[in-house]
Formats: C-alpha cells, sequence, structure tokens
C-alpha cells in the first residue's frame, strides 16, 4: 500500500502589481474628480416662489476657480433680467468665493420691478452659468429651475373703527385681510406697534387690534396698518384716529430730602453710600428706571390668545389716587430749585389706603412675573389676562402668589409697602396693552370698557 501523497501546488502569486495598481487607480479617480470633474455648485435659498425682496445664493467652489457668474430670470416670452453681480463679486475675490454667501437685491431696479410684475402669478425659469477653470479645463456649468412670480402684497378691506381714542385710551380696529397675510400689525406714529387678534376663515383672515397712542395724540392723527405676506410683500393703509383731550395731565415738582433718598439708594443697590450727587440720583431714577421699565415692557408685550378678563377692573378698595398716569415728575434737591435733577412721567396710578393694606387681582388672569425686589419698582407682581392685557402691582411688602398661578378677580397677591423707590405705603397699579403703559383710570370703568374692548372683541369672535 502505497499511501496517496497529497500534492500540494506551490504557486508563488506575487501580489505587490496588483496592489500597486488598484493604488494607481485610487489615485488616478482622485484626482480626475478633483481636477477634472470637481465643479463649483451653486444654491439658491428661496423656495419656488420669487418677490420683490432680496435673496441669497450661496456658492461653493473648491479647486477650481470661478471666472464668471451669470444668472438670469426668464419670462415665457423669453424676456430676461439679468442680475448684475460683477459689482457683488468684486468686493469678494474670486478665489476666495469659497462657501460665500451672496444677496442678490433688487433694491429700486425699474427694471427689475417691471419685469418681476409683469411676470405675477407666472411661472418663470431661474438660469444660471457659472464659467471656471479647473487645472485642466475651462468649463461652463448651466443649470436652471422654474419659479413661481408673487409680488402681491395681501389685501386689506373691510376696515372698522370707530375712530377716537381718549388720551391715555384703547382704541381699536377690526379689518379683513386675504389669506396669504402673515403678519399683521399696527403703528402708532408714537413708536408702538400692536399686533392682530386673528381668526382665519374659509376665504379670509379677521382681524382686531387693540392699540394705543400712550398718553400723546396718534402721530398726525392716524394710524397705521401693515399686512406682510410670507416673502415679504408688504401693504399699509392708514385710517384717521382723532384723540379726545378729555383730561389734562399733571405736572408735579419733588423736593427730594438726601437722607431719605440715601437710605433708598442703599437699600436698591445694596451699598452703604452717605454722600448723594446728581450723578447717583440719576443713576438710580434714570438708569435703574429705564432697565425695570424695559424688562417690563418686554414681560407686557405678548399676546396671549385667550381672553380671561371680563367685566370692569378693580382697584385697591377704599383708596385714594394719590398720583396720576403721565403725571410729569420734576426731581430737585430740598432747598435748591435752581438745578433740575430729573424728569419722569408717571406710567400708573398710585393708590393710598391703609398700611400694608391687603392688594388684589384687579380681574381674571395669570401671574406672568414675581420680582421680590425690581430696582424702584420693589416688589412686583404682573398679571396676564390675555389678549394683550396686564396688570402691575407694584411696591409690595409682602407677595402670595407664584408665577404661573391662575388667579381670579379679587384674588389676594399680597399687601402693600414702601419696597422700591416708594415712601409712603401705597399701592402703584399699572396697566398696560401690548407693552405700553396706559392709563388704569379707563379700566375701572365698565361702559368704557364695554364701548372699547368687550363690544368689539365679542362682534370679532361672534362674526361669520
Ligand atoms: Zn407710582
Amino acid at each position: 500500500m502505497s499511501a496517496k501523497k497529497r500534492v500540494f501546488t506551490n504557486k508563488k502569486v506575487n501580489y505587490l502589481p496588483r496592489a500597486f495598481i488598484t493604488i494607481l487607480l485610487i489615485v488616478f479617480l482622485y484626482v480626475s474628480y478633483i481636477f477634472i470633474f470637481h465643479k463649483p455648485s451653486l444654491n439658491f435659498e428661496i423656495k419656488n416662489v420669487i418677490s420683490l425682496n432680496e435673496f441669497v445664493i450661496s456658492i461653493f467652489e473648491k479647486n477650481s476657480r470661478i471666472k464668471n457668474i451669470d444668472i438670469r430670470l426668464i419670462s415665457k416670452d423669453k424676456n430676461f433680467y439679468k442680475f448684475n453681480i460683477d459689482s457683488l463679486i468684486a468686493n469678494h475675490e474670486l478665489q476666495e468665493l469659497n462657501d460665500k454667501k451672496l444677496k442678490l437685491i433688487f433694491n429700486n431696479d425699474e427694471e427689475a420691478i417691471s419685469f418681476l410684475k409683469k411676470n405675477d402669478g407666472e411661472k418663470i425659469i431661474l438660469k444660471y452659468e457659472i464659467s471656471y477653470e479647473n487645472l485642466f479645463f475651462d468649463r461652463i456649468l448651466i443649470n436652471e429651475f422654474d419659479l413661481n412670480v408673487d409680488v402681491s402684497p395681501p389685501k386689506i378691506f373691510d376696515v372698522r373703527t370707530d375712530g377716537y381714542v381718549y388720551l391715555g385710551g384703547i382704541g381699536y380696529v377690526a379689518f379683513k385681510t386675504s389669506k396669504d397675510a402673515k403678519n399683521t400689525y399696527l403703528e402708532n406714529g408714537n413708536g408702538g406697534i400692536f399686533k392682530s387678534l386673528e381668526i382665519k376663515k374659509n376665504d379670509y383672515i379677521d382681524h382686531l387690534i387693540f392699540f394705543t397712542c400712550s398718553n400723546i395724540p396718534c402721530k398726525q392723527n392716524k394710524i397705521k396698518i401693515i399686512s406682510e405676506d410670507m416673502l415679504g410683500n408688504k401693504v399699509q393703509i392708514s385710517r384717521k384716529i382723532k384723540t379726545i383731550k378729555n383730561k389734562k395731565w399733571s405736572n408735579i415738582k419733588i423736593f427730594l430730602d438726601k437722607g431719605m433718598i440715601t437710605d433708598k439708594y442703599n437699600e436698591i443697590f445694596n451699598s452703604n453710600l452717605d454722600d448723594f450727587t446728581k450723578e447717583d440720583f440719576l443713576k438710580l431714577n434714570k438708569e435703574e428706571r429705564l432697565i425695570n421699565e424695559t424688562y417690563i415692557n418686554s414681560v407686557t408685550s405678548k399676546i396671549s390668545a385667550k381672553k380671561l378678563f371680563d367685566g370692569k377692573f378693580k382697584s385697591l378698595a377704599n383708596s385714594k389716587v394719590s398720583s396720576e398716569y403721565s403725571e410729569l415728575r420734576t426731581y430737585y434737591f430740598k432747598n435748591d430749585d435752581s438745578t433740575i435733577l430729573d424728569k419722569q412721567y408717571h406710567w400708573g396710578i398710585d393708590l393710598s389706603s391703609v398700611k400694608n393694606d391687603n392688594v388684589y387681582s384687579a380681574n381674571r388672569g395669570q401671574v406672568v412675573l414675581v420680582e421680590k425686589t425690581l430696582g424702584i419698582y420693589g416688589g412686583v407682581v404682573i398679571i396676564d389676562h390675555g389678549i394683550g392685557f396686564y396688570t402691575l402691582y407694584s411696591h409690595l411688602d409682602t407677595i402670595n402668589v407664584n408665577k404661573g398661578d391662575n388667579v381670579d378677580k379679587q384674588t389676594s397677591l399680597g399687601t402693600t409697602g414702601t419696597s422700591g423707590f416708594a415712601f409712603g405705603d401705597h399701592l402703584h397699579f399699572g396697566v398696560f396693552l401690548q407693552g405700553t403703559p396706559v392709563d388704569p383710570i379707563e379700566f375701572l370703568d365698565k361702559k368704557y370698557l364695554g364701548i372699547k374692548i368687550f363690544d368689539p372683541y365679542l362682534k370679532f369672535k361672534g362674526e361669520d
């Protein structure tokens, strides 16, 4: 018996050339990609619609050099509008266009405006050509895509208003817009902007805007209503608003006792100053006041959709108004009426009763701010009553609600005191509409609230 011998072939395979070829191929493909096939890319940050507003292109380019970019809008009838982007590109080095964003702006270009207006509602083509060179070739990249033109702003119609406000009071305007309205607001000309309450209907949007012109008449006795669509197409109309000057704001002089005011300063800033100057007073009365009012404005600017309040607002029971809204206060040091230290308006009413009297919420709402020490305001509670209306309670000694609490009319909030920049025990009561302080007196009057707020609101909610 002979054992079968296994035969092993012992061919030697040399893998080296194969690996070498593979590496060579990879290198070749990589080099080809970079130097032959690699091309710049260009993206438009617009969806499918173009308006008269600027739009942005971003250009990404690597290992090639862009020589020229040509962007055109071409209409159905082959008319075109060419962007002048040479000047835009001139601001950048062409070689440094990597991932650059360029803003294309129509500005007041008559040609662009008439081109887009002529094609409003139509389809056009956006075509671009980029000529570039890489290591081996000069090339041109051409691409195009469809765009819809929309240069029509929303329409505003059926405008209704009673056409007047009282000084420091509330006004309203109700109207409809077309459904494309995305941002609709009112400008009072005095820096105040008021957003609209909206109800979307099948064919239109119903709007109601409550506004105030603050403690002065609306600028030129009118208001502007502005409505923008998603593309920034904007329409603006104005309406006459008469301001009825049914009251006169008071001016008072306040003479400050240096000792008392130094104590207040030290209490508010937690300091131990003993020599008190005009600059110290301005730091307290002007700078700190502005910081506090800016903060209060930001808290009271939001519109909560649901109206929580009803009936008249209730102020501090059995109290007297010791200071009115919009009172202009001129400050002096005691025994020196030659130097005016500062002038400030009083953006609420001061109500005095007994020491540490109970403070109740003026109406139904939600507590949105509780601060134990808010600068010159001291202990503060702010309640959101919905649809843009807020009340503020300041100089409180104690506070017994928390942020987020829902309160009814006459829910206990705390007690009056002298916290913040207050001397005698009193409640500072403020009412705000979308960040602007209004005269609280109007809110204590049921008839006034009915005419200016509840009736227009009911009509707005009940309309079909
Ligand atoms: Zn006050």
